[in-house]
């Protein structure tokens, strides 16, 4: 009997898989945010790895084991896919809605370092990271040290054989990038909150916050 290479349920995994590999493939400045990590710690950022997250950090306890961005009813600003797919734009429902990431150093907010201001969710507008909390990490993709309070989920993401830390918006569940901690960088928490731009838009009123 033959196999079935595929069915139509594996695609968007398959599709993932593949975009991740010939992201992979490309070299620096289009690596991906996982390569990233593993870059950063050949480069001695890091102090700890990102990949060996201590189960006694403040930020664990209220982990997930992966997070469903497409379940509508599970989030106040929940929405189905189909009326995602109507509002969004194709690249902003691919890394929001099915977890991709843009190319590095190509994102709008990647060096965009207002004096004050607020960054939203691009899925429902939530208020999510301030001016203030940007800081220039090098790593392509806009970085913060910190969210707004209770604005941001985090989950553990073992997609291409590591172990990251997934982040997306509290009130529609759109993913936003991963989260490393301990890389050494001088901010108040030692974190890199590693967002896409596409998930992002920027008010300059700081009322939104
Ligand atoms: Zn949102």
């Amino acid at each position: 009997m033959l196999l079935r290479p595929t069915t139509i349920a594996h695609r968007p995994l398959l599709t993932l898989a593949l975009a991740a590999s010939a992201s992979l493939r490309l070299s620096s400045p289009q690596i991906a945010t996982g390569s990233f990590a593993l870059a950063a710690q050949q480069h001695n950022h890091n102090q700890q790895s990102p990949l060996q997250l201590s189960p006694s950090s403040p930020h664990i306890r209220n982990y997930s084991m992966g997070s469903n961005a497409s379940t509508a009813s599970n989030f106040p600003k929940g929405k189905s896919d189909t009326e995602w797919r109507a509002q969004l734009s194709p690249e902003q429902f691919r890394v929001l809605r099915q977890k991709g990431t843009e190319p590095g150093f190509t994102g709008k907010y990647d060096s965009h370092y207002p004096k004050k201001g607020v960054y939203t969710c691009a899925g429902c507008d939530s208020p999510l990271y301030t001016a203030d909390l940007k800081f220039k990490s090098g790593c392509g993709w806009p970085a913060f040290f910190d969210a707004v309070p209770g604005a941001i989920d985090r989950h553990v993401d073992r997609t291409f054989g590591m172990k990251r830390t997934e982040i997306t918006c509290k009130a529609c569940g759109g993913h936003l990038g991963h989260v490393f901690e301990g890389e050494g960088f001088n901010n108040p928490t030692d974190e890199r909150h590693c967002v896409n731009s596409i998930s992002l838009n920027f008010s300059e009123d700081d009322k939104k916050a």
